[in-house]
């Protein structure tokens, strides 16, 4: 067997180009830059997940690996135009230190926008095809929340998107992207792309039984004769660019017309439930009212506008504070954004009562700073909770406050929910709450499902609100469904052009 070399490097983020929040080297250097070491510093870290999953298969099969930049930053504004610069050298600097190589993995987000560039992944992949040439097979993996370009498909041999939402199948995807591309590499197979356009805006949760079908059905497809893979990359409704938009990216083995027919297919599929699959949520009256109609909990209600996984600053208050006029009480709520609050509270100590001005603190998203007067139930200086995949996610120096009958969780890493060890590693019990108030808008569900009597998605005000009507898009195409309902139906796209 012919020993192959591996280059493998990670670059993510996800770019809400209407937030105000711009993204430093130093939001990266947070969640852990590596150049070359992270697969062995931090296996765990989610953003070196399937970096982790390709050392493993690499070595399995004999290959010689080259490990370059591993970095990921939470989701906020666009990426400062010299920390993107300096990440995107350190990357191709690393790949060429390799020398030559067989096989390119990345592990992109696909929704990453710098100053000046709309296009990241497909800047990067262009200036890694350029280093490469044509022989070395490229492949990326993406999230779904990606904006699918035509410099990305063009530069890469493969694309492959997470397929569930919450992208608990991270694993399974990066293990199918380094066997396909080892194939294009023996030469095995040769894929070939299509896309199609679904016409639909939003965030689609694949947990319920329509999105599930549409999943089924993705993988029904790909065990056809001459199929490759199958992708619904859904999109991230909260970046301005051009190429934004739900689109299928479908690989066959040599034959386009296979490949078209496929995207179609599934585009249309998606399209024709766009109705079923729309994401059903409730204002905070109404869940408030439907929490309070429940006699056993817990409930989870999910506070989707202040989900930082999607740019939000994750301290709007607008939850709580109706929470405090209802009087709901056996409740817990996290995880606030406030390093200034949490070192109000390790200050004046556990068992000691703190006077705080929560959150409320990133403009007219976060809402009003709450002025509370709350007992310090726990500290902790290096707080963290489980994500996805079993990853570690970073919080931080964290405090639990209680006041009024509502456990407060405020942290100094701002993160969303991924885990109700958030809360327990605070000291609560979370069985024991009636309402549990996570800042997500679906990563939560795997592992609060199993917890939850109730689940309700609360549409709070905040950064990230689902009422895509009310963005002012500049560049993307707003003839999409439910912006315009009467927008036209999928279509094929042609991806050699820019
Ligand atoms: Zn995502």
């Amino acid at each position: 067997m012919t020993t192959r070399k591996l280059f493998m490097a990670g670059l993510m983020t996800e770019t809400n180009t209407f937030s105000p929040i711009i993204t430093t080297l130093a939001d990266f250097e947070e969640q852990g830059l590596y150049r070359g070491d992270g697969t062995r510093h931090a296996p765990d870290a989610l953003h070196l997940l399937a970096m982790s999953h390709w050392r493993k298969l690499a070595k399995a099969d004999g290959w010689d690996i080259a490990e370059g930049l591993a970095a990921f930053a939470q989701p906020a504004g666009a990426t400062d135009s010299d920390c993107y610069g300096f990440l995107r050298g350190a990357l191709l600097d690393d790949l060429r230190q390799a020398g030559e190589v067989d096989v390119v993995l990345l592990n992109l987000h696909g929704a990453m926008v710098a100053e000046g560039i709309d296009d990241c992944e497909g800047d990067l992949l262009q200036a890694i095809r350029q280093i490469t040439g044509p022989d070395v097979a490229i492949g990326a993996l993406l999230d779904l929340h990606a904006h699918l370009t035509p410099a990305m498909v063009r530069s890469a041999d493969l694309l492959v998107s997470y397929k569930h939402y919450p992208h608990d199948d991270i694993a399974d995807r990066a293990d199918e992207l380094f066997r396909l591309a080892s194939e294009v590499v023996d030469r095995k197979i040769a894929p070939v792309p299509a896309v199609a356009d679904c016409r639909l805006i939003g965030l689609w949760p694949t947990t319920g039984p329509a999105m599930a079908s549409i999943v089924d059905s993705m993988t029904d497809l790909e065990k056809r004769p001459g199929m490759l893979s199958v992708s619904l990359v859904h999109g991230f409704p909260w970046g301005d660019v051009k190429h934004a938009g739900s689109r299928t990216l479908v690989y066959a083995d040599g034959d386009t017309g296979k490949a078209e027919a496929a995207a179609l297919e599934i585009a249309e599929q998606f399209h024709t439930a766009r109705e079923a699959v729309a994401s059903r949520y409730r204002s905070i009256e109404e869940a408030l009212d439907a929490a309070a109609d429940i006699a056993h909990g817990p409930i989870v209600l999910a506070d989707m506008a202040d989900n930082a996984g999607g740019g939000a600053p994750s301290d709007a208050t607008f939850l709580l504070q109706a929470m405090f006029a209802r009087g709901t009480t056996d409740a817990v709520s996290g995880c606030y954004f406030d390093p200034q609050s949490v070192e109000r509270c390790f200050a004046v100590g556990v068992g000691a009562s703190a006077r705080i001005e929560l959150g409320g603190k990133h403009g007219a998203a976060s809402g009003p700073s709450l002025s509370i007067e709350g007992r310090v139930m726990a500290l902790k200086s290096d707080h963290w909770q489980t994500g996805l995949g079993g990853s570690r996610i970073p919080l931080g120096r964290s405090a639990l406050v209680e006041t009024r009958g509502i456990l407060i969780a405020i942290c100094s890493v701002r993160a969303q929910v991924f885990a109700p060890d958030a809360f327990t590693g605070l000291g609560v019990d979370v069985e024991a709450m009636h309402v549990i108030a996570v800042k997500s808008t679906q990563h939560f569900h795997s592992r609060f499902a199993p917890i939850a009597r109730e689940i309700i998605y609360v549409a709070a005000p905040g950064a990230i609100s689902p009422q895509y009507d009310l963005l002012s898009f500049a560049k993307r195409d707003r003839d999409v469904w439910p912006i315009s309902r009467d927008a036209p139906p999928p279509r094929l796209l042609e991806m050699k052009a820019t």
